[in-house]
């Protein structure tokens, strides 16, 4: 079986358009509304031709616990559970949310191994927006702007070595 990624965030911080830039494909929802993706979506990334795994995009983690929202949040925590790496995405834009540090709590409290992936970087101040989630304590940061593909090889090549 192919090693499998998840993406894993709160809703709205560009999960899907990474989605989207690692399997080159329009199949994950982007959408400004959030919650929009409310179960899993599977597709693979073959960008490292020799190297294919497999990505799980999830409907983000709301915080809430009733109805679709508790079910996206259960969808997403199946994903965790499975996955051999998540990529936690944040918005460098936004910075660090009281949602985005239960969501920390969570992936530390899985053990399944994660990095932090700063998205909406395009436009702003790469250091200082991934310094604002330092006080995270993740060792592994991957500045990107995904709507723009940029970092997107940069985490492939931190991705590929971990699977
Ligand atoms: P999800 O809910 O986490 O899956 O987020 P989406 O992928 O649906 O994206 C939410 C919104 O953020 C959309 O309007 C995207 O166009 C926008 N977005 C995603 N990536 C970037 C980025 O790198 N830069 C900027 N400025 N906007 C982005
Ligand atoms: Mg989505």
């Amino acid at each position: 079986m192919l090693p499998l990624v998840a993406l894993v965030g709160r809703p709205n911080v560009g999960k899907s358009t990474i989605f989207n830039a690692l399997t080159r494909s329009r199949d994950a929802l982007v959408h400004d509304e959030p919650g929009v993706t409310r179960d899993r979506h599977y597709g693979f990334c073959r960008l490292v031709e020799d190297r294919p795994f497999g990505l799980c995009d999830t409907g983000g983690l709301s915080g809430e616990e009733e109805g679709l929202a508790g079910a996206t949040a259960r969808q997403a925590r199946a994903a965790v559970e499975e996955a051999d790496l998540v990529l936690f995405v944040v918005d460098g834009r936004e910075g660090p949310s009281g949602l985005d540090q239960n969501i920390l709590a969570f992936l530390r409290k899985s053990g399944t191994r994660f990095f932090l992936v700063v998205n909406k970087t395009d436009g702003i101040d790469v250091q200082a927006a991934v310094a604002e989630f330092a006080r995270f304590g993740v060792e592994r940061v991957i500045p990107v702007a995904a709507a723009h593909q940029r970092g997107i090889p940069e985490l492939l090549e931190e991705i590929i070595p971990e699977l």
